[in-house]
């Protein structure tokens, strides 16, 4: 059956289930969102002209809230807690539901085996009817349990499962065997998915899917209240846990010269020690209130954590400014508890590093905060600066409803594209003729040519690529950013081939097919040249400075990197 949205939100709310404090947040914001989503629903729907695929059946199997995994978010949704997860699957619940698929959604083991069809008792077993979903929406916990409770299913069917995954993935990190090798191993575990199965809260790698949240509109009158509302000393800091105001005396104290500092951290009875006695604390708001805070407030301001969180796009969407800390060096698993054996290689430069790039000035603010002056002289200057509220189009619900919509409708994982050539690099004489080449180049990098014969079933379309190549201090996601371009992992198959160094004028004295999740690259300064043997080793993310690396860039849509220009 075609997909029909839907235009009322009441039935997802039943579809949720109550009984625990998480539950009740996520429906607290789908119901508070609930007619920005149906009017993104509807322009979507406009747009699409009726093209909007299949109906999926789909599960969503909220494995971090069973008791199973210990569900320790639940009881902390009312003490300042992580919220930013549930902010995103109540995204997710809604805008599947809109697109007029078939939802089931469980948060107990007991839920998810009757939906797979486990029999009662019965563990590590095959099923025995077909999997009844086309898709399963699940993270790290529910995969494990996935993992222990389908048996030999699992393998078959692991490639519907879509992970989410706040802060991703690298392939090097997903392979087994070579995450074993190279000691990429962490406890996340190596579950040769696809990358791009795995999805993320920001674009932070392109290997994984971004998937996002949205954040609260305004329309064009709520905007003029909001400006003329703004007290223009009110500042309010970011972070709901007492924790993060720790040794932040000094910066409060200049902070406290000019501005009016306000909280919202967490209590029971007391104000927390940390929070110093000037500061007007409102405790942990219901999240409108909190949104109603932002509103009037001119600053939103963080102390280095959280990291990345929801809460600086509502604090910019709603006219604040958003100054935060510059890290210097860089936050990463290699010096950082909280990224320590995080899948990801990722070198993070500031508590919120989608703020500083895609945001920027006048919004956003990133300083060195160990020199006070710059600290101080930043303050000063934000205070006469004006902003107008700005939210991103892919954090809009139209722009998160048609980002999904062609995830659904285009990605496809258990139909994988025709294998690379042979492992061994054949002998010149026994290459085959040489096929019409798909690239050409273009002074400095290649483009796809013209005359090239294109898929039409190929997502995204082949002729958005460009290849560049890389400095060896930059990975792909560098390289193509630099270019304003993004990443496209799907295209790095267009360009593992030996002709494509060549068009490049790079001399390759000798050629191998290896697992490296750099490759395809080149040793300069010898002359080799590399091409990557395990298509699931194709991977954006990574750096040495030994190598030069080809990188496959496409172009994007303004407001929504996910998607290139002709992808819808
Ligand atoms: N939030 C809230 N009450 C507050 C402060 C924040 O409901 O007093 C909400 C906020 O609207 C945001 C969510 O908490 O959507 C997550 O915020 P944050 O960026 O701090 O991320 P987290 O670390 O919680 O994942």
């Amino acid at each position: 059956a075609q997909a029909a949205f839907r235009s009322d939100l009441a039935p997802l709310l039943e579809l949720v289930g109550t009984g625990k404090e998480s539950l009740s947040f996520m429906k607290k914001r789908i119901r508070h969102l609930a007619q920005q989503w149906l009017r993104a629903a509807r322009r979507l729907e406009q747009k699409l002209k009726g093209q909007q695929g299949d109906q999926k059946h789909i599960l969503i199997h909220i494995g971090f809230l069973t008791e199973e995994s210990g569900d320790v978010f639940s009881p902390r949704v009312l003490k300042g807690g992580p919220l930013g997860e549930m902010v995103q699957w109540a995204d997710i619940l809604t805008a599947l539901f809109l697109l007029g698929h078939s939802l089931k959604v469980t948060v107990s083991l007991k839920e998810l085996q009757s939906n797979l069809g486990v029999p009662p008792g019965r563990g590590n077993c095959p099923l025995t009817n077909p999997l009844p979903f086309d898709l399963i929406y699940t993270d790290y916990h529910g995969l494990q349990q996935m993992k222990q409770h389908m048996g030999l299913s699992f393998k078959k069917y692991r490639c519907r499962v879509r992970v989410i995954d706040t802060f991703g993935t690298e392939p090097a990190y997903n392979h087994e065997e070579y995450a074993t090798l190279r000691g990429f191993r962490t406890n996340w575990g190596y579950w040769n998915l696809h990358p791009s199965q795995f999805m993320t809260m920001f674009p932070h790698t392109p290997d994984n899917s971004f998937m996002g949240f949205v954040s609260e509109e305004l329309n064009q009158t709520e905007r003029q209240r909001i400006k003329s509302n703004k007290v223009g000393s009110m500042a309010v800091v970011y972070g709901k846990e007492a924790s993060i105001w720790k040794g932040k005396e000094k910066f409060l104290a200049i902070l406290n010269k000019y501005m009016e500092i306000h909280g919202t951290v967490y209590y029971e009875t007391q104000r927390p020690p940390e929070v110093p006695a000037f500061v007007k604390n409102h405790g942990l708001l219901p999240q409108h209130e909190f949104q109603q805070l932002l509103r009037k407030a001119k600053l939103f301001i963080g102390f280095g954590f959280p990291y990345e969180g929801p809460a600086p796009l509502e604090a910019i969407a709603n006219g604040c400014v958003f100054l935060q800390a510059r890290f210097n060096p860089p936050h990463s698993s290699l010096n950082h508890e909280f990224f320590r054996g995080k899948p990801t290689s990722r070198e993070v430069s500031s508590q919120h590093p989608y703020a500083e790039d895609f945001i920027g000035k006048p919004h956003v603010w990133t300083v060195d905060y160990n020199n006070s002056e710059e600290f101080e002289a930043a303050i000063k200057t934000i205070l006469r600066t004006q902003v107008d509220p700005y939210l991103p189009y892919e954090y809009t619900c139209e722009g998160m409803l048609e980002r999904i919509h062609a995830y659904i409708q285009h990605q496809d994982f258990c139909t994988m594209p025709s294998p690379p050539p042979p492992a061994k690099a054949q002998s010149p004489a026994m290459q085959s003729p040489p096929s019409p080449l798909a690239l050409s180049p273009n002074a400095t990098h290649l483009v796809w040519s013209p005359s090239a014969r294109r898929d039409p079933h190929a997502w995204p379309p082949a002729d958005s690529l460009q290849v560049w190549l890389s400095e060896g201090r930059h990975a792909c996601t560098e390289t193509c950013r630099r270019r304003g371009l993004v990443c496209e992992p799907t295209f790095f198959r267009f360009l593992n081939k030996k002709e494509v160094f060549l068009q490049l004028s790079i001399t390759c004295d000798s050629t191998e097919y290896e697992m490296n999740h750099l490759y395809p690259a080149v040793a300069e300064n010898v002359h080799e040249c590399y091409l990557q043997k395990e298509p699931l080793l194709f991977s954006c993310a990574g750096h040495n400075t030994k190598y030069r690396r080809l990188c496959p860039c496409r172009d994007y849509r303004e407001g929504q990197v996910a998607l290139c220009r002709d992808c819808l």
